[in-house]
């Protein structure tokens, strides 16, 4: 039996839920179902389900687990949470705004404490979150805070958590241009630009494995110490950082390479940062306290591999590119021409058959 008193009913009330369920295993004291009648809290029994709350824009139905307890409610409403509530509905914004997640995709994660995340819902645009929207998790991804339903690849991001200790934010976004490497199982080639090279270094990359499963949190689990930004083959990009603007940095810089990357590639030439400038960059990313799998590597393991062969192949991406333009065309455009030009054709075929 759970006692649901004023307090717990008031903590509810701040989450902007419009209906409090209950069932035989949940009992309202007389304070909480005052505070719900003022606050125009709809109170219902279903059976079926142990408290589910609508959320206050009203479009999808959200289950919540057990009430949760009063220390996890406190903290939930404290001013830390909302802080990170906030910045994660800001970069939802963002993220929608410049096009990188679609539908419902794309979540978006933080630390709150010891064993506490805060977490963005499941089926919801990222771009027009808020903040009673979010919820909260412990380390294995169960719902302790919130009346949305949290995130299903909340699991991929407790994988980056666990594995790495400095990561305090979690993004994952389907950017299309990083999102074009990933559907093609290819890494962005590296030594094009400073800027991925210090903020980001190598962009590693792991197959498909189902989104959400425990299969892609083990792939990513060893991959995060290193890499700050992974491509989840033909799915999405999953990238960390020191705080919730600084993951979506990563996922930012990621795919304003890839653009930048795939744009090139059709223009003649084959530049790219001189093998030993890198150790430069390294140095300066190192300065920065930021992790690099190269770091213990000589120049020469630096540029084991051409970017542009690694892009195109053995031959570069260098052949260039002439586009068919109909006003320059030399194409025969009377009657009378393409009589002429077939009567030739078939004189030099006849010519060559009597040879
Ligand atoms: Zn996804």
């Amino acid at each position: 039996m759970k006692l649901i008193a004023q307090k717990e009913a008031a903590d509810f009330v701040k989450t902007g839920a419009k209906e409090f369920r209950q069932n035989s295993e949940i009992r309202l004291t007389p304070g909480a179902k005052d505070v719900f009648t003022e606050a125009g809290v709809k109170v219902v029994f279903d059976a079926g389900a142990a408290a589910i709350a609508t959320g206050s824009a009203g479009s999808a139905p959200v289950a919540a687990p057990a009430p949760y307890s009063a220390a996890d409610i406190a903290l939930f409403a404290s001013k830390e949470a909302t802080t990170i509530k906030e910045q994660i509905c800001d970069i939802g914004r963002r993220i929608w705004a410049r096009e990188y997640c679609d539908g419902n995709g794309g979540n978006i994660s933080a630390r709150l404490g010891p064993d506490r995340f805060i977490c963005t819902p499941t089926g919801v645009s990222k771009g027009f979150m808020t903040p009673d929207m979010m919820c909260m998790v412990d380390g294995k991804g169960k719902q302790l805070g919130g009346t949305w339903k949290r995130s299903s690849e909340i699991t991929t991001h407790m994988a980056i958590f666990h594995s790495t200790p400095e990561a305090v934010s979690v993004c994952h976004a389907h950017p299309v241009h990083a999102g074009a490497f990933a559907i093609k199982g290819m890494q962005p080639p590296p030594r094009l630009i400073p800027e991925l090279e210090v903020f980001v270094g190598t962009v590693a990359y792991t197959p498909y494995k189902t989104p959400g499963s425990p299969e892609i949190a083990a792939e990513i689990f060893p991959l995060a110490p290193k890499h700050q930004s992974i491509l989840m083959g033909n799915h999405g990009v999953i990238c960390w950082g020191k705080s919730v603007e600084d993951a979506y940095f990563k996922m930012e810089i990621t795919d304003a390479y890839c653009r930048t990357v795939i744009l090139a590639q059709s223009i003649p030439g084959s530049a790219s940062i001189p093998c030993d400038k890198l150790p430069e960059l390294l140095n300066i990313k190192k300065s920065l306290g930021l992790p690099d799998d190269r770091y213990d590597l000589k120049p020469a393991g630096l540029c084991e591999v051409d970017p542009w062969v690694q892009m195109c192949g053995s031959h570069g991406c260098s052949s260039p590119v002439t586009p068919w333009n109909p006003m320059t065309n030399d194409a025969p455009s009377s009657n009378a021409e393409i009589e002429a030009l077939v009567q030739k054709l078939t004189d030099e075929i006849v010519a060559n058959l009597k040879k």
